[in-house]
């Protein structure tokens, strides 16, 4: 098997599965509870989140585990949106966010909340100038994602927060939230460099296993929990806590520390060189812009996307179209739309996202089987309507 969709899921990793297996059979205790198996448990779970606020470069208090980045999106928006007290609230996010960002500002919209949602050049890339452009006296919100899953455009984080930070400066209450849970593990995150408020990552992205997750946000801001319950992770995430899941987490993020990036890069821009070599009307979508060095998301002219995934998948090799949570969905991806492909282009678009276990042998037989496959898709001429 060829596995290209690391932007979905990741494998769980050796050194991960064996720390989670022996928490799962020797931290059983509630770390709520005061006798010796809870406070096992808890000095567990709080030395998980000394690893990870030690590899972040963060205070642990600032560090809120949760079940994922979906739930990690959803608190820092609602969170925060909910607990202001303001009238009049406008959020500013982008077109092109994960719809556990959409999603949750959809429903702050039905609460009241006025949004603005920024559309990106054709490169992927939100322009500082529009959001600056979007902004009210009542703006408290801009939440934009750090890199895309789709495209693996990184977005101007620094420059945005640099205009929020402007803002906040000349006394307006605002906050900048970012959805890191792609960038996290794939390229440096520092959240003092980015200057983020809030930055949401999920463990099943950095090779260890789903349902763990967890949300930065800096020291002294409020937050509203979004479940009611406990008092867990101070006041901010109710639920006894995922114990394994948290030294799983802990143990991945560690090991990211080692992987290598420019590798990564390299095996990717000669996947895209072979590919555009070897084939014509092929295009890179986001090949303008900075990207993760492990995302190739390429738009095959006159090819079905879909059918070139599952001839893929017949030959061994896993990749997506759009993204995972959309994939199976009949409408195109609402990235590739924002950059301003047509619907056409859209389904014609196959993502390959590489990552620690790939290597250049993997490469070339990728390569040799999209190539392939793509020359035998646009023989067979499959009627437009398939593609529309
Ligand atoms: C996967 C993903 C999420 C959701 O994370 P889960 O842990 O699967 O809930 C959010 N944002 C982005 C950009 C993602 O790629």
């Amino acid at each position: 098997m060829l596995y290209f969709d690391h932007n979905a899921t990741t494998p769980v990793a050796p050194e991960v599965a064996e720390a989670m297996t022996a928490a799962v059979r020797d931290v059983f205790g509630n770390p709520s509870s005061t006798h010796r198996h809870g406070q096992h448990a808890r000095q567990q779970l709080e030395d998980a989140r000394r690893r990870i606020a030690a590899a972040l470069q963060i205070a642990p208090s600032e560090f809120v585990f949760t079940s994922g980045g979906t739930e990690s999106n959803n608190l820092a928006i609602l969170g925060l949106l909910r607990n202001l007290p303001s009238e009049r609230k406008h959020a500013i996010t982008t077109e092109i966010e994960h719809p556990s960002v959409l999603e949750t500002l959809r429903q702050l919209e039905r609460e009241g909340v006025e949004v603005t949602y920024a559309r990106v050049e054709s490169n992927g890339r939100v322009e500082p100038q529009e959001i600056a452009r979007q902004l009210r006296p009542e703006t408290v919100l801009v939440s934009v994602m750090h890199a895309n899953n789709e495209t693996g455009v990184i977005q101007p984080i620094e420059e945005i927060a640099a205009i929020v930070r402007s803002r906040r400066e000349a006394g307006q209450t605002i906050w900048l939230h970012s959805d890191g849970v792609q960038a996290m593990g794939k390229i440096p995150v520092n959240f003092d460099m980015l200057g983020v408020d809030f930055y949401a990552i999920s463990a099943h992205k950095v090779y260890a296993p789903k349902g763990t997750g967890g949300l930065f946000v800096r020291k002294g801001l409020p937050i509203r929990s979004t479940l009611y319950g406990g008092r867990h992770e101070r006041e901010r995430r109710p639920g006894t806590e995922n114990v394994p899941g948290t030294i799983a987490f802990a143990t991945a993020l560690e090991l990211c520390a080692a992987d290598e990036p420019q590798r990564l890069a390299r095996l990717r821009d000669h996947f895209e060189a072979r590919v555009l070599a070897e084939l014509p009307a092929v295009e890179i979508n986001g090949g303008a812009a900075t990207r993760l060095p492990n995302t190739s998301n390429l738009v095959f002219h006159n090819v079905s996307g879909e059918a070139l995934l599952i001839a893929l998948d017949i030959q061994g090799i896993a990749v997506s179209t759009g993204s995972a949570c959309s994939s199976g969905s009949i409408e195109p991806s609402h990235v590739l739309l924002s950059m301003g492909r047509t619907r056409q282009e859209a389904k014609s678009s196959v993502r390959f996202s590489l990552g620690r276990h790939n290597t250049a042998e993997d490469v070339e037989r990728v390569a040799d089987a999209v190539i392939a496959s793509a020359r035998q898709l646009r023989r067979s001429r499959q009627p437009e309507a398939q593609l529309v």
